[in-house]
This record gives structure tokens, C-alpha cells and sequence, in this order.
């Protein structure tokens, strides 16, 4: 379903011969991120800009190709501050910019700031601490020391929405979250867990329900600062919620009315549009969900 508009051209990330003519090319567009945020324009569009205009603002930050668009142009990510290369936009977070961006804008933005919140966090070796080098066009850090390889990290994560037999949802909050805010359940996946089992873990541990019918909805890269969110629907088995307090403080079944008015009186606020858990709940809630304050 997800329509990738820009053709990450995998195959080109070795031609560094290539690529460096491609940063020479004034048609070549550059995604300047900064501490997480992408620069968007008053009409939802990314502000991207040319190649020379990020060199003349003297920042030093690898060039991350991030691939091709149907015009054949290049696209590259950097890090670097938007002051210094004279951005015009708002600095947005993917919060804020994903509900506004179209597509191809949301896909850009998303991988892009996923590439470098990595490579701002990985600068060395995880075997022997060495300072890593950069390459593949950004894809991959060398140990030089060492030679080992170092791949982005991605951490995947499972999201469940969970129905009784009268078909209400089971909607969570936790106890560091803001006033009235819900969302549906969510937890990493453990090394040796199938995305399966960690559903059925993380239910059990956070409101102690047995699952069943558990089905594949959809996935979503969420890069705060490196997660894939897999989303799934399943059904509770009868049983008593017993929240852990920890990571839940309370859980409530909701009716669609129930939902309604909750939201309407101020009660309760919906994850924002940009997650893939409002994408779950509006699911099953069948239409638009009401106007309301997010989070
Ligand atoms: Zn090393």
C-alpha cells in the first residue's frame, strides 16, 4: 500500500565517484535534519535545498543518499543546523511534520531522520571501541581498526489493539503520560521472540489478558530514535484486566459511544495522527475519529 516515491537506489550507495558528481548537480536536493527536525514550508512541503548552499554554510556532516525521484534527481540527508545553512521552515519533529507532509515528503523526512539520529549515536565500534568511518553513501560504518561492519539499527517494537467479544477496545495509559491520554498497548520485541510472542508477552505483562486471533495489520517506521512499529489486531480471551502499574496504570474498555463521549467531555485524549496506534484505533472505530485534542 505504501507507495515509495523516492527510488532508494540501493545499487548506487558503492559510486562514490557517482554520487560526489550527483553533489555537484544544482538539481541535487538536500534534507537538512537537525537534532530530529526537517524544515517544513507553510504549505506542507520540505524545504530542500541545493547542495552548494549546504557547503556554503561550512557545516561538516556526511552526505546520506537517500535515493532518486521519477525526475531522476538525487537526494541527500545531512545533519547540520538550519541557521547556519539559512533554512527557511518551520524545524518540525515527525509529529508534527508526517500528519502534514505528503507521502513522498513523509517518506523522505521519515528516513532521513531515522539515518541520522544512527549515525549520531553510533560513531564507534561496538567491538573495539574505535572511532568508525562512514560509507556506503551513509549506509554503513567501517571500523577501521577492526574492519568490522556496522549496519543501521532498527528496533522493532509490536502495537496491539485489543477487542472484547462485544467488539469495544481495550485502550491504556501510562502512568507518566499526561492527563486523559490513551493509546493502544505497545512493547519491544525481545531477542529469540517471534513478533507474535511479544504480543502475547506484552499483554500479558502489562494488563494481564490471554490473546487470540492475533492478526497482521500494518507496519510503520518510527524513528524516536530507531523503532519499526508492527502493528497487530487481536482478540481478548475472557478474562479480568489487571493493570501492572508500571508500564499501565489504567485500562478501559470502550464502546464506540463510550469513545464518543469520553473524547467529547474532555476525558480522554488520542494518540496523534502521525502514530500508527491512532491508525488502529480509527480501524475500529470504523469513521473519522472525533475532533479532540491529541497527543
Ligand atoms: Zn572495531
Amino acid at each position: 500500500m505504501n507507495q515509495r516515491l523516492i527510488d532508494p537506489a540501493a545499487h548506487r550507495r558503492g559510486d562514490e565517484d557517482g554520487l560526489a558528481a550527483e553533489w555537484n548537480d544544482d538539481a541535487t536536493r538536500v534534507l537538512v535534519v537537525g537534532d530530529g527536525h526537517v524544515p517544513v514550508d507553510p504549505d506542507g512541503h520540505l524545504v530542500l535545498i541545493a547542495p552548494a548552499r549546504f557547503d556554503a554554510g561550512r557545516a561538516c556532516s556526511p552526505r546520506l543518499f537517500l535515493g532518486v525521484d521519477d525526475c531522476g534527481r538525487a537526494h541527500f540527508a545531512v545533519a547540520g543546523s538550519h541557521d547556519d545553512v539559512a533554512v527557511v521552515g518551520r524545524a518540525s519533529g515527525l509529529r508534527e511534520a508526517i500528519p502534514v507532509l505528503g507521502a513522498r515528503d513523509a517518506d523522505l523526512a521519515v528516513r532521513a531522520v531515522a539515518l541520522a539520529n544512527w549515525h549520531a549515536t553510533h560513531t564507534h565500534c561496538s567491538r573495539c571501541g574505535h572511532a568508525t568511518d562512514v560509507a556506503a553513501a551513509g549506509h554503513l560504518r567501517r571500523c577501521p581498526a577492526d574492519t568490522s561492519e556496522h549496519f543501521p539499527r532498527t528496533d522493532p517494537a509490536v502495537i496491539v489493539l485489543i477487542v472484547d467479544g462485544d467488539d469495544r477496545a481495550l485502550l491504556g495509559r501510562h502512568p507518566s503520560w499526561g492527563p486523559g491520554r490513551f493509546a493502544t498497548f505497545a512493547g519491544f520485541v525481545e531477542p529469540g521472540e517471534s513478533l507474535e510472542q511479544a504480543v502475547h508477552r506484552e499483554v500479558g505483562e502489562e494488563v494481564g489478558l490471554r490473546l487470540e486471533d492475533v492478526q497482521y495489520v500494518a507496519s510503520q517506521p518510527w524513528p524516536f530514535p530507531s523503532s519499526l512499529m508492527i502493528a497487530f489486531s487481536a482478540k481478548a480471551v475472557a478474562g479480568e484486566v489487571r493493570v501492572d502499574g508500571v508500564e499501565i496504570e489504567v485500562a478501559r474498555w470502550f464502546s464506540r459511544e463510550d469513545l464518543t463521549e469520553a473524547i467529547a467531555a474532555g476525558e480522554v485524549v488520542m494518540p496523534g495522527s502521525a502514530s500508527i496506534s491512532s491508525r488502529l484505533i480509527e480501524g475500529w472505530y470504523g469513521t473519522a475519529m472525533p475532533a479532540g485534542p491529541t497527543w
